[in-house]
């Protein structure tokens, strides 16, 4: 049996890859603070509470024996990153490289990290693949690349096997309708739109409509959640087959701007969306969008959700959830 530590398994996109490794047979271990997860959303395996910046923590954890790690705890908030870097290089790239050391001393050799499109800054060209210079525009962007390099230093120099799986957006929520998005504060526009639709908010506000694109509003690559988990499983599957390191863009390779996500959920949930236009996000580009070709032609990996439609109605299914 596979024996998989996923740190920050609490959290969003972690509780999902918890609930899928326990799914598919593996022992899974979670390591949370809890400082932004939930403990109820840890469905299944050992849950250790924990705080990762903590050696012996990690020590006591990783006694355990683990076949791979997985790591899903940093701080993810470009705007915050700006404000507040030290907390992010801290955090992502400080506690990251304590938990590759606590991993070496261990004999844990494998390694799978969320990385984001923001290593790639502003495109030059779309849609974006591998080859597409990594020049990050915010701290947050910076303390993924960072580790990037960090890994493939540690591949030559110490054998660890790493894959970089780097999210464009990551939207929707557990097809069984047991597992959700629970960001506090919540920054991410289709929880956001939903909200405005279910009148939890007042409105939703659109960060600029004067960008170059046809409706004048950004667009991005929304990818669902159980799909995003799935390319983690497949990462796995190459990494315990002996595969060397690797970094992959994950996303559709379809884009839909903001204005789009509005429509998609009022057709979703037959609700109105009350919308505000506001000025630009600071650092948002106009056009995100992933060449994952890489990753399915090397792992097989294929989206099951790949229609904005599924993933809005699976978010939409989470956000009324108990109404
Ligand atoms: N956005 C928006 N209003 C909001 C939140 C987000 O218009 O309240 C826009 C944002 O400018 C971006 C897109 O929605 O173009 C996706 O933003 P999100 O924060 O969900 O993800 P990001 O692309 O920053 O990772």
């Amino acid at each position: 049996m596979t024996m998989v530590l996923v740190v920050g398994g609490a959290g969003y996109i972690g509780s999902h890859m918890v609930k899928m490794l326990d799914q598919r047979g593996c022992s899974v271990t979670t390591l949370d603070d809890l400082s932004s997860g939930h403990r109820d959303a840890v469905l299944c395996g050992d849950f250790v509470q924990g705080d990762m910046a903590d050696p012996s923590v990690l020590d006591a954890v990783l006694s355990r024996g683990f076949d791979a790690v997985m790591h899903f705890a940093s701080f993810i908030q470009v705007g915050e990153s700006v404000q507040q870097p030290a907390k992010y290089y801290q955090n992502n790239v400080v506690n990251t490289l304590g938990l590759l050391d606590a991993m070496r001393a261990h004999g844990v050799s494998r390694f799978i990290f969320s990385s984001t499109a923001a290593t790639f800054g502003e495109p030059q060209y779309s849609p974006i693949d591998e080859q597409h210079p990594q020049q990050p525009i915010n701290p947050y962007g910076r303390t993924k690349l960072m580790v990037e390099q960090a890994l493939a230093d540690y591949d030559r120099a110490y054998g660890l096997k790493s894959v970089c799986l780097r999210y464009f957006n990551a939207a929707g929520a557990d097809p069984e309708g047991q597992l959700g998005e629970r960001h506090e504060p919540e920054t991410h526009l289709i929880p956001l739109v939903l909200q405005a639709a279910s009148g939890r908010r007042p409105h939703i506000g659109v960060f600029g409509r004067d960008y170059d694109t046809p409706d004048g509003t950004c667009i991005r690559d929304y990818i669902h959640i159980e799909d995003l988990c799935s390319a983690h499983w497949l990462a796995l599957q190459s990494l315990m087959g002996g595969a060397g390191s690797q970094a992959y863009n994950l996303g559709n390779g379809h884009g839909f701007s903001v204005q789009e996500v509005i429509d998609t959920a009022e057709r979703v949930t037959g609700r109105k969306v009350p919308v505000v236009n506001e000025p630009r996000r600071a650092g948002d580009p106009a056009r995100l969008v992933a060449d994952a070709s890489l990753i399915r032609q090397q792992l097989g990996w294929q989206p099951k959700f790949a229609d904005l439609d599924t993933i809005v109605a699976h978010a939409w299914a989470w956000e009324s959830r108990g109404c």
